[in-house]
């Protein structure tokens, strides 16, 4: 049975990218009647960020990304919080040391840092592993009783694994075929358990996929690097036969310019780029989040699932379910995507235009209340029906529909000078007494009683609609005016007609 995770380290808020990690993962699984799981990847205490967590099960709950198994969710494979499976790691690292795939280091982070320095002197980099073991402070070089005796006398000590020199490690990986990596040129000694009793990422994640029989690792570029140790920490635990199949997805790169989307190009070219809105803990500094801002979390997902990946027809709407019938890492393509926030409001316009008068007129309600506005249901969803296909975002309800529950103030300047005649005033008293004798007050019979008037008195329609529209809206937009009329009443079209010529 096909089993992924999402494995985000609580560090910060879960970016954009991170999202389209779940995403592709979850309908990797669902695709095939698999299990996506998450599992949250705390090891490293000195990073931990209160609130993190918290965001990114809130985040992939509103998008609807519903894990089969993690944190508060259970399943047969838990803890899902690194942090509860601390006791775990250790036999691991213990193991290791005593094949002689790992040993034990007892060199200070001040003595580690002194080589750095000379290294730099000399213009070489340093870097903990084949060539530099042999003179380091660990128990390589130290007798079994010494590395016993340090042990005993509580020196800090980490565990790092002994890289094989000069290897190659070719694998497979699903999306860019065969990856080869040279032991001794690119991987130096990884830290795989550290002095506070703590696994490392590296650890941790290996034993944990091995131990919630995770098929397949889906995830960012970032960890492509990362593989070859991993590859190596299966074959060295024992594990080569059941490990998972990798697949390193390609980098969402900025809407303009080089390089990779990052926390701050959102808020600085005026979209999020974050699921959710964010404060930092620390600095306070706060950053928009799509749902805030509007964005339907069918559009979200929609835009991310065609980050990367394409269905090779020309379709671009998909709802979550189309996406888990279709998908696969076949499509996912080798480079990195741009972004593109307008195309992120475009489908947010699509899914608004699906949504139905009534489902957007409880998203507007919220926003009249906080203005102070009560209107009975029927007219909420009569004005919506009217302006919805204006709009993109819920937020642009008000501004398109104001006029409708509060008469205008003022009137739009460009207009009054373009539309407004001596005579108006005069004609626009005409259709007062016009309007108090009509009984029947809706659009289609005040058209027909309105267009007879006209012909009698023989007056250009414009100049008497635009004039018209000016004083029930205060400007020249908005939806066919005898249906503003017939929303507002009668009573308050004549009386905004009559504030506007006195
Ligand atoms: N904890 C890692 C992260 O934050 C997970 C990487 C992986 O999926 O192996 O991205």
């Amino acid at each position: 049975k096909v089993r992924v995770r999402f494995a985000p380290s609580p560090t910060g808020p879960l970016h954009m990218g991170g999202v389209r990690t779940a995403l592709f993962n979850y309908l990797f699984a669902k695709k095939q009647g698999g299990d996506f799981l998450l599992r949250i990847e705390d090891t490293d205490q000195n990073r931990f960020v209160p609130g993190a967590s918290e965001y990114i099960m809130e985040s992939l709950r509103w998008c609807g990304l519903i894990p089969d198994e993690g944190p508060g969710i259970g399943g047969n494979y838990g803890p899902y919080r690194q942090s509860e499976r601390k006791a775990l790691y250790k036999q691991y690292a213990d193991q290791l040391v005593e094949s002689g795939w790992a040993y034990i280091a007892f060199d200070t982070p001040e003595e580690i840092e002194q080589l750095r320095k000379e290294a730099e002197a000399n213009k070489e980099t340093f870097s903990y592993g084949i060539g530099t073991r042999e003179r380091l402070n660990n128990s390589l070089n130290l007798s079994a009783e010494e590395v016993q005796r340090k042990i005993d006398a509580g020196e800090q000590h980490v565990v790092r694994f002994k890289m094989p020199a000069d290897l190659d490690v070719t694998e497979h990986d699903i999306i860019r075929g065969e990856v080869t990596f040279n032991t001794t040129k690119s991987l130096d000694d990884k830290v795989l358990f550290k002095s506070d009793g703590m696994p490392t990422y590296h650890l941790a994640n290996v034993v944990d996929d091995h131990l919630m029989e995770i098929t397949h690792v889906i995830r960012g570029e970032e960890w492509l690097s990362s593989m070859p140790l991993h590859v190596l920490l299966y074959r060295a635990l024992g594990w080569e036969e059941t490990r998972p199949e990798f697949a390193h997805l390609p980098l969402i790169l900025k809407p303009h310019g080089k390089g990779k989307l990052s926390k701050r190009d959102g808020d600085k070219m005026g979209f999020p780029v974050f699921p959710l809105e964010w404060t930092d803990p620390v600095s306070g500094e706060a950053f928009h989040g799509y749902r805030e801002d509007g964005y339907f979390p069918e559009a979200f997902i929609n835009l991310l699932a065609l980050l990367g990946w394409n269905p090779g027809t020309e379709q671009e709407f998909f709802s979550l379910k189309e996406l888990t019938e279709v998908f696969s890492l076949e499509r996912v393509v080798k480079s990195g995507s741009r972004f593109d926030p307008e195309k992120a409001k475009w489908f947010n316009r699509h899914y608004f235009q699906q949504k139905n008068a009534e489902e957007l007129a409880e998203l507007f309600k919220p926003v009249l209340q906080e203005k102070g506005i009560s209107a009975t249901n029927e007219k909420i969803v009569e004005v919506v029906g009217e302006i919805k296909e204006r709009c993109e975002f819920a937020s642009d309800l008000w501004e398109q529909g104001s006029f409708f529950f509060v008469a205008p103030e003022s009137y739009d300047e460009k207009t009054v000078k373009k539309r407004w005649k001596e005579n108006t005033p005069e004609q626009l008293s005409a259709v007062v007494s016009l309007f108090e004798k009509i009984e029947q007050w809706d659009a289609e019979s005040m058209k027909e009683t309105f267009s007879a008037f006209m012909n009698e008195k023989g007056w250009g329609f414009g100049a008497i609609m635009n004039p018209l529209r000016l004083c029930l809206v205060g400007g020249n937009m908005g939806p066919d005016l005898f249906k503003i009329c017939e929303i507002l009443g009668k009573a308050e079209t004549i009386q905004r007609i009559k504030t506007a010529i006195e």
